[in-house]
């Protein structure tokens, strides 16, 4: 995933879904060496120690070969009210694409990102839906320490379960599977009759049985 440069199509259609109260913008990625990715909150939080400012909530944009993703993320906002971006990320860009939102504060609970299709390949929704549905199980996880959450263990499976569909069908659409060819699995049936078919309502049970397990 990079940042991207350009507001393209699926990049509008994510501004839009997102829909926050603020324009968009490109900041500049300027990492203290202690910041750590992934650590948004807690390297704001660092900058803000050592040079005051203000913490900014919102979404960092990321583009990818076939899904456009909004990351909620946090910057730092100097005394002059210029964002920068205070966290390292994969790649190294120098520019982010932001946009900023006051709806949705991070308070130890992950926030899902919010994702659009690129592309006409059905198959992409598949993708989309998984991912959601991995955001969807980690709300039921608790933060152990920075690197690692914790599931019980019934919840814990579903997650791997759908963890791996998703990488699996990811590498399917990257070789150019579709619904009509060959499964990943090599069962020689279609996709769209093997692990394509019952996905909908597997996931949608899979969620009933991990929200009563977990209430
Ligand atoms: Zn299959």
């Amino acid at each position: 995933m990079i940042s991207p440069i350009e507001i393209t199509i699926p990049v509008q259609q994510l501004i839009d879904r997102i829909g926050a109260a603020y324009m968009h913008e490109m900041i500049p990625v300027q990492p203290d060496p202690a910041a750590k990715a992934g650590h948004c909150y807690v390297n704001v939080q660092q900058k803000m120690a050592k040079d005051g400012g203000n913490l900014v909530y919102g979404w960092a944009v990321w583009l990818g070969d076939f899904i456009c993703e909004g990351e909620h993320h946090a910057v730092w906002e100097d005394e002059d009210g210029h964002l920068i971006d205070v966290t390292p990320h994969l790649g190294a860009p120098e520019q982010l694409l932001f946009i900023p939102d006051d709806r949705y504060a991070y308070e130890g609970k992950y926030i899902s990102n919010v994702r659009v299709g690129i592309g006409s390949n059905p198959l992409i929704e598949h993708f989309i839906l998984l991912s959601e549905m991995k955001d969807f199980l980690r709300q039921f996880s608790t933060r152990v320490d920075d690197d690692n959450i914790h599931f019980n263990t019934y919840t814990g499976n579903v997650y791997n379960h759908y963890n791996t569909l998703c990488d699996n069908i990811e590498l399917y659409i990257r070789e150019g599977g579709k619904s009509g060819t060959p499964c990943y699995c090599k069962s020689s049936k279609p996709y769209s009759q093997c692990h394509g078919k019952n996905l909908l309502s597997a996931m949608e049970n899979d969620r009933k049985n991990v929200t009563k397990v977990n209430s």
